[in-house]
């Protein structure tokens, strides 16, 4: 860091501010980590140089000898976290993982199932500004208006009736457990593939603390940075049956050139999460959400669904009078980080929305217990009712991360 200092200070200032903000409030969105420094060492490394297109022992490059280690690290890494047969560390994002999953699966203009956007679906599931809504016919199912839960009835009927190629479950901002087995049921009724977009709860899953889609799924895509606590990025895990199959759509269909560096650091993320400490962090992730959840229903603001199962709460804030983007604006104000949402039947649009998403990976990584995030899920509330009182809950946030302060030094 002192040599780009020396060479780029302006850049190296962004680094440092960038350092700051992280540190200097609480983080609550739901899809953010602190990667562990060595997974930011993987990161910063001349790994970087390498052009390795193929696989591991099939380059289209010479001297691919000594990366090939660190995909063949994180490829076995990944399969024995996972219990898989097969893993592709190679998805630059999550949006590339499953671009590859769909190319794999479909061909344009087939029938897709899956999670509509306005219900907690992700951009990916078959949004008409993305490329998933202008390639497939997408047909959307959501969760009912009274107990928020994903309509399983509606999967169900909606499959018989188009009988889709392709079903996605997985979601955005949906807090509660799926029911893989359910949809596997579904899948194999109408002959479909299912594939299970874990983005978010793949972290719970490597450490335990959910059921794992691995199982139910043909194809599981997910991205490493969020409770995982990797670096940004996607992978797939999927049976010994498609492998050849998803290998050929991430490379060469969708991808050029693998980023080594961040497969490296991947390697590192997977290797973290295979330590008995990260069933524990996972556990202690969830506990967190509940905590947080129930402080902000016991100031009556409405955990939708009526709680978490996860590291999320899709919080309701319309008791409050106050919109989620103006939300999102005054905890900021606070020194609380965190983002509108829709929330399912929201009148409002999603500029504006009814609601905030909140998540615990980031608190939970810095140490906070539960008791310290009941606080947190206050100092939201009071944030979010008075503009006025910003001052007073920023002391708070910086007292409690003066105790829990997520990176020690400037790595
Ligand atoms: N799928 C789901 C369910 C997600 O929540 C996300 C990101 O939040 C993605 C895919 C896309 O990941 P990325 O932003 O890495 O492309």
């Amino acid at each position: 860091f002192g040599l780009l200092r020396r060479q780029d200070p302006e850049l190296a200032q962004v680094l440092l501010d960038e350092l700051d903000r992280e540190r200097g409030g609480v983080q609550l969105i739901a899809s953010e980590n602190f990667a562990s420094p060595a997974v930011l060492a993987a990161l910063g490394s001349a790994l970087t140089n390498k052009y390795a297109e193929g696989y591991p022992g099939r380059r289209y490059y010479g001297g691919c000898e000594v990366v090939d280690r660190a995909e063949r690290l994180a490829v076995a890494r990944a399969r024995e976290l996972f219990g898989a047969e097969h893993a592709n560390v190679q998805p630059h994002s999550g949006a590339s993982a499953n671009l590859a999953a769909y190319a794999a699966l479909l061909q344009p203009g087939d029938t897709m199932l899956a999670m509509a956007l306005p219900h907690g679906g992700h951009l990916t599931h078959g949004s008409k500004v993305n490329f998933s809504g202008r390639w497939f016919d997408v047909v959307p199912y959501g969760v009912r208006r009274d107990t928020e839960l994903i309509d399983l009835d509606e999967v169900r009927d909606l499959a018989l009736r188009h009988r889709p190629k392709l079903i996605v479950c997985g979601a955005t901002a949906y807090p509660r457990l799926i029911d893989y087995a359910v949809f596997r049921g579904i899948a194999d009724e109408v002959g479909a593939w299912l594939l299970a977009d874990a983005a978010h709860p793949i972290g719970l899953m490597a450490g335990g603390a959910i059921p794992s889609a691995v199982p139910y799924a043909d194809v599981v895509t997910f991205t490493t940075h969020k409770a995982l606590r990797g670096p940004r990025g996607g992978a797939i895990v999927c049976t010994a049956e498609l492998a050849g199959r998803i290998d050929r759509a991430v490379f060469p269909f969708v991808q050029g050139g693998p980023l080594m560096h961040v497969v490296a650091a991947k390697a590192v993320a997977f290797g973290e999460a295979l330590r008995p400490e990260f069933a524990g962090y996972a556990r202690r992730v969830i506990d967190n959400a509940r905590a947080l959840a129930g402080a902000l229903a016991a100031e009556g603001m409405r955990p939708v669904s009526g709680g978490t199962d996860t590291h999320l709460a899709l919080v309701d804030l319309r008791g409050t009078g106050v919109s989620g983007a103006e939300a999102e604006r005054r905890c900021a104000a606070a020194g609380i980080t965190l983002n509108r949402n829709v929330i399912p039947y929201d009148p409002e649009p999603p500029a504006v929305t009814s609601g905030i998403r909140v998540g615990t990976p980031c608190v939970t990584t810095q140490g906070m217990e539960p008791q310290e995030v009941a606080e947190i899920g206050a100092l939201v509330a009071a944030a979010v009712r008075d503009p006025g009182v910003a001052g007073k809950v920023r002391e708070r946030v910086s007292a409690l991360l003066a105790i829990h302060p997520p990176y020690l030094s400037e790595y």
